[in-house]
């Protein structure tokens, strides 16, 4: 992207944003110009975030919020809105996958988390956002997806549902909120080098690691600030006729079905 911060006067919310993707996105957000509100669950990695992105010269704060409760979630958007006094962008990020291997071996407990976090925390945390979103006449929501929801990846097959479902709320949100000048889209890494994607990458149990050389035709796992680019975009006045699209960032792995 260019030096020009085109999103300047804009002020965004990124959910579980600081680590991994999320932080990725929140710094290109805010090198582009946006205020940001960083979130997580745990104060020192908000404090830890918060402090790397204003060394980089970004407007930024932080706030503890986790997505799955309730009380967060309003905190979260009180926050944006107490301390910007708008909300332009939200970029629903945060999942968790409790579960690898045989779809059939998950717990109830661990279908419940996932659905919960993954989707139903997703979907709550932007029908509170809609009505500030709509306040400034251009907003736009981003739902971070995964290329396991065009087709499942191995192992983790609860996961994969969970992020098709998310695409489904992009598609059918994207048709309710256009007439009310909100645009909603989504991303779909593949693998990309975090935490979280340690479980393909580096478990201990060897034939559940990718193989990189067969299964990524650029021959090698992806960087988070490799994601946020596509976030930025879409948030533009650039993409300003894109509605209910998910764009894959997979170095061309098996991509969409
Ligand atoms: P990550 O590096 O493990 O980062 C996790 C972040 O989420 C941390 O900031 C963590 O901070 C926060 N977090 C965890 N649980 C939370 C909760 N309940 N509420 C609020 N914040 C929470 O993960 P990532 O790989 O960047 O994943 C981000 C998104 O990308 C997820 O939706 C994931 O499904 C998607 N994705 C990842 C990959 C990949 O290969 N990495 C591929 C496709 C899609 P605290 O511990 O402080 O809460």
């Amino acid at each position: 992207m260019s030096s020009v911060k085109f999103l300047t006067e804009r002020v965004a919310v990124v959910t579980a944003s600081t680590k991994g993707i999320g932080f990725a996105i929140a710094k290109r957000l805010g090198l582009d110009g946006a205020s940001v509100v960083v979130s997580s669950r745990k104060e020192r990695n908000v404090k830890e975030a918060v402090t790397a992105l204003r060394l980089e010269g970004i407007d930024v704060d932080g706030i503890v919020a986790h997505v799955g409760i309730a009380g967060d979630r309003k905190k979260l958007l009180d926050f944006a809105l107490d301390r910007y006094g708008k909300l332009d962008i939200l970029v629903s990020n945060a999942a968790v996958n409790p579960h690898y291997g045989d779809l059939l071996n998950i717990t109830d407990a661990q279908w419940d988390k996932l659905l919960q976090l993954n989707v139903q925390a997703s979907f709550l945390l932007t029908k509170e956002a809609v009505p500030h979103l709509e306040k400034t006449g251009n907003g736009n929501i981003v739902f971070v997806s995964s290329l396991a929801g065009y087709a499942p990846i191995e192992g983790i097959g609860a996961y994969s549902i969970m992020k098709t479902a998310l695409m489904g709320i992009n598609k059918t949100l994207s048709q309710s909120l256009a007439h009310r000048n909100i645009r909603v889209n989504a991303i779909a890494p593949g693998i990309i080098r975090t935490d979280f994607s340690k479980m393909l990458t580096e478990n201990p149990e060897p034939s559940a690691n990718i193989d990189v050389r067969r299964t990524i035709p650029l021959g090698r796992i992806g960087e988070a600030d490799e994601c946020a680019g596509a976030v930025s975009f879409l948030v533009s006045d650039e993409a300003s006729y894109m509605t209910g699209e998910t764009i894959g960032i997979n170095g061309g792995m098996h991509s969409r079905v």
